[in-house]
């Protein structure tokens, strides 16, 4: 995804939680700073955050899964019953696995694992951290954030002036947190296929496929251009019209958040295992999109934009409702339970 539709998913996640009524002191302070997603859900894709294989390093910002062969104990085994336990069904990845029957008995049957360099290096780790440093940074949350957080954290008055979290910082995180579990709805990031890598003639037009349809309103210059100096009630206004427009664009991807859940993580998950198994489930997205059979796991065959979609797609259309629906709803999701967490007085 571009920063235009990482943009607009981190601003629709937060008309999502206000249409759903849930969490309104987390919408209260992200609404009015809702621009600043621009920003934000962009950092990780930003190549100065990657320097020194920091943070948002390649590494540490995607699962590229595939097959092994050694996997004696069947540890990376997840048949397809166990996987949609994980997912839930309150996601449209598990409709869109319980609809298909491509992947069969034995696929499912195999052990499949990280293409990961460095043990621990991946999506899931990297936020799992952020998030788990989130909510120490909320605690320490400025007098604004204070008031919007029950229960009183008594060490904050004696913190350095300047230490405490502004609400500006806190959205930014929000914003960051929302690029990496957008990635993990992303079929291209969670393959390791060679046909998935951004210049390969699928990954890119994917993406440009979607930012059309995200429109220019979403584009940094367009969020960015009124910025400075408003009041508070202006930015208030402001954030009702920018949430208003990331409704307007739902119709492009077929999306109807009218019965959403915004449930809590799945049962015994920690935001490290929910995106382990969401990834997987994308993984298993992408086998699909680009069946497995034709482009076999290790071959440098390319499966290109139209080739596997040609002109009007259905599957084309499932796959943007399903990669946009799970992506809003579980940046909403994981959102929820980080603001929920520091909530419990
Ligand atoms: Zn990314």
């Amino acid at each position: 995804m571009n920063q235009r539709t990482h943009s607009w998913i981190a601003i629709r996640s937060i008309a999502l939680l206000e249409d759903r009524n849930e969490v309104k002191n987390l919408v209260k302070m992200l609404k009015p700073l809702a621009r600043l997603a621009t920003i934000g859900a962009w950092v990780p894709d930003d190549i100065d955050a990657k320097r020194g294989g920091s943070g948002s390093s390649t590494d540490n910002h995607i699962l590229k899964i595939e097959p092994i062969q050694y996997d004696p104990a069947g540890r990376f085994v997840c048949r397809k019953a166990d996987l949609l336990n994980h997912i839930g069904n309150h996601r449209k990845a598990y409709e869109f696995l319980s609809n298909d029957s491509s992947l069969d008995d034995d696929w499912w049957n195999k052990s499949y694992r990280g293409d990961v360099d460095r043990p621990g290096q991946h999506l899931a780790n990297r936020a799992m951290a952020m998030s788990t440093m989130m909510k120490d940074l909320l605690l320490m949350g400025n007098e604004t954030i204070d008031a919007l957080i029950p229960g009183s954290i008594r060490f904050a008055r004696y913190m350095a002036k300047g230490t405490r979290t502004e609400e500006e910082a806190a959205a930014m995180y929000y914003f960051m947190l929302s690029h990496f579990i957008a990635d993990s709805c992303m079929p291209c990031h969670c393959d390791a296929r060679k046909l998935q890598g951004y210049g390969e003639g699928l990954h890119k037009e994917l993406e440009e496929h979607w930012s059309k349809a995200v429109g220019k309103q979403f584009e940094k210059s367009a969020l960015l251009g009124t910025l400075p100096d408003m009041t508070e009630a202006e930015a208030a206004t402001d954030g009702n019209e920018i949430l208003a427009n990331a409704r307007q664009v739902d119709a492009k991807f077929g999306l109807d958040f009218g019965q959403a859940v915004i449930g809590d993580l799945q049962k015994g998950h920690d935001v490290w295992l929910e995106l382990i198994f969401i990834c997987r489930a994308t993984f298993s997205i992408a086998s699909i999109m680009a069946p497995f059979r034709q482009y076999p796991y290790g071959s440098e065959v390319k499966a290109p934009f139209d080739t596997l979609f040609g002109q009007n797609s259905s599957l084309l259309k499932q796959l943007d409702t399903a990669t946009m629906y799970d992506a809003v709803l579980n940046t909403a999701i994981i959102w929820k339970y980080i603001w929920n967490k520091v909530s419990v007085d």
